[in-house]
């Protein structure tokens, strides 16, 4: 791809470059001037910027049959209400849920994601068939917890015991790599938090879960264990091993401290925080701090897009109203949390920035629209400016996943008919 302007990381902008990649290694060959013109087949890179891949740290991305039902409620009322919902959904529901979100995650630019949910080999071969990459946490509410109980009759026991097969299924693919996911300490509790960090350990897998999301359950966790959910964590031995933590909205006093010394990664939620009420995590502190941060757009039902463009921005707002400091997350820190923050998520396998050596992630956006002129700061244009509809190309692993707006991977008319059909059912069922 030759003409184009490429911000390889948020600090590093080429103008009229030229990106060329091997289709056979599936990373980049080559990023510098240009070389000569175009050749057939190259992408179009005139009117065109091109980034890094977007990193989604944090999804349930079968759930996205569940956009817009619960919209105004706080996180343990639309938890029960979500819960209503889930329990009629099957397996095929679930499979219809996952291919809608990968349509909307690759049209508005993200090539990996770290999720918690149902997963069983078949839709995990679904997502690399889309040719998108997922660190897929199987989803655990307790032992005896059967968390879909119409799509799969497994308990969190069993869930737990399978989970390193299911890894090691996959152990040799390029996209996929599974982690255990005990969802929360208030649905699993200290005992089986400290058996999944046994188990993660003796398996050299990381674990993905949610920790501090609100207020209610910091005082919760303080009532019932005499500390915050971060420092349960710690002290079941959770945090020993990679672990990658969604929302830590309400970190305890020395709970900062231990995220940065044990090099845990935390993926950032703001539109969903915000959207349930659950609060603001302390984003500037993490970050002055030496805490690795991500975005996530967590689920359709807390959210309700997949589009990261609206997670950057917001992060950095947000951010920015709360220490009414212009300069509390800058437009560089709100890109490096999309793209290098949630990579670091994915255990060195992906980098978030463009190089030679690293994997040809990439999507290229239209800056030709009213909107994106003029554009005198490209990084500012990503993080203030664009929209995940600006998204023109993507390509994973040398792999072209987008080409001018068009889906190479995924049937999105027959997806979004089933997406509507299933619903339409599982609404029409009596509660
Ligand atoms: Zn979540």
């Amino acid at each position: 791809m030759v003409g184009a302007t490429i911000v390889a990381d948020p600090t590093t902008v080429h103008r009229e470059a030229e990106l060329a990649w091997s289709g056979v290694t599936g990373r980049i060959s080559y990023l510098g001037p240009v070389r000569g013109p175009a050749r057939p087949g190259d992408l179009v890179g005139a009117g065109r910027l091109v980034l890094p891949g977007l990193v989604n740290a944090h999804t349930h991305a079968g759930m996205s049959l569940l956009r817009g039902y619960s919209n105004e409620e706080p996180l343990h009322r639309w938890l029960e209400r979500v819960r209503a919902f889930e329990v009629r959904m099957t397996r095929a529901d679930i499979r219809a849920g996952l291919r809608l979100s990968l349509v909307e995650m690759i049209r508005s630019g993200t090539v990996a994601f770290a999720d918690m949910y149902l997963w069983d080999s078949g839709l995990l071969a679904d997502v690399h068939d889309a040719g998108l990459r997922v660190l897929a946490a199987t989803a655990v509410f307790g032992y005896d917890a059967v968390a879909y109980p119409a799509a799969s009759p497994q308990t969190g026991a069993q869930v737990l015991d399978g989970t390193p097969a299911l890894a090691a299924e996959f152990a040799g693919d390029e996209l996929v790599q599974v982690t255990f996911g005990p969802h929360a300490p208030y649905t699993c509790g200290a005992q089986l938090m400290a058996d999944v960090a046994g188990r993660a350990a003796r398996h050299d897998l990381a674990v993905h879960i949610h920790l501090s999301e609100t207020a209610r359950e910091l005082a919760e966790s303080r009532e019932r264990h005499g500390c915050s959910p971060i420092e349960l964590a710690a002290w079941t031995g959770l945090l020993a091993g990679p672990v990658h933590i969604a929302h830590a909205v309400h970190p305890d006093d020395d709970d900062t401290a231990r995220l940065a010394a044990r090099g845990v990664t935390v993926a950032h939620c703001p539109v969903s925080n915000l959207k349930l009420g659950a609060g603001i995590a302390p984003v500037p502190q993490y970050l002055t701090r030496g805490v690795t941060v991500g975005l996530g757009t967590d689920s359709m039902a807390s959210n309700n897009t997949a589009d990261l463009f609206e997670e950057i921005k917001t992060a950095a707002l947000v951010a920015r109203g709360v220490a009414q400091d212009p300069t509390a997350v800058g437009a560089a820190d709100a890109l490096r949390m999309a793209t290098q923050g949630g990579a670091r998520a994915f255990g060195g396998r992906l980098s978030g920035r463009l190089a030679v050596g690293e994997p040809a992630d990439l999507v290229l956006l239209d800056v030709t629209a009213a909107h994106a002129t003029p554009m005198p700061d490209p990084v500012a244009h990503l993080a203030y400016g664009a929209r995940g509809a600006d998204v023109t190309d993507v390509v994973v692993a040398g792999r072209p996943l987008l080409v001018q707006g068009r889906l190479t991977t995924l049937d999105e008319d027959g997806i979004r008919d089933e997406a509507n059909q299933r619903v339409a059912r599982i609404l029409g069922q009596a509660d």
